[in-house]
C-alpha cells in the first residue's frame, strides 16, 4: 500500500521549499495583479461600423455597436 504524500506534508518536512513555494505564489500573484492593472489601462474600444474610427467600447449605443459617430458626421457630404 503507498500512502499519497501530499503536498502540505512535504512542505511540512522541508520549510525551505515551503518559503521558496511562497515566494513563487506571490510572484505568481503579482504577475495577476500586473496584467490585470495592463488591462484597465486599456479599455475595450469599438471599430465605427460607418468610418472605421476606434472608439471606446463604452461609447457605444444602447445595441453594442456604433454604426455612426462624431467623424462620420463630419465626413458627411451634407453636413454643412
Ligand atoms: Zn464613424
Amino acid at each position: 500500500m503507498t500512502d499519497m504524500i501530499s503536498c502540505e506534508e512535504v512542505f511540512e518536512a522541508d520549510v525551505n521549499a515551503r518559503a521558496e513555494f511562497d515566494v513563487v505564489c506571490d510572484e505568481w500573484l503579482n504577475e495577476a495583479i500586473v496584467a490585470q492593472d495592463a488591462e484597465m489601462d486599456e479599455p475595450p474600444t469599438l471599430e465605427c461600423e460607418g468610418c472605421g474610427e476606434v472608439w471606446f467600447a463604452s461609447q457605444a449605443g444602447e445595441n453594442g455597436r456604433i454604426e455612426w459617430c462624431r467623424k462620420c458626421y463630419k465626413n458627411d457630404p451634407y453636413y454643412v
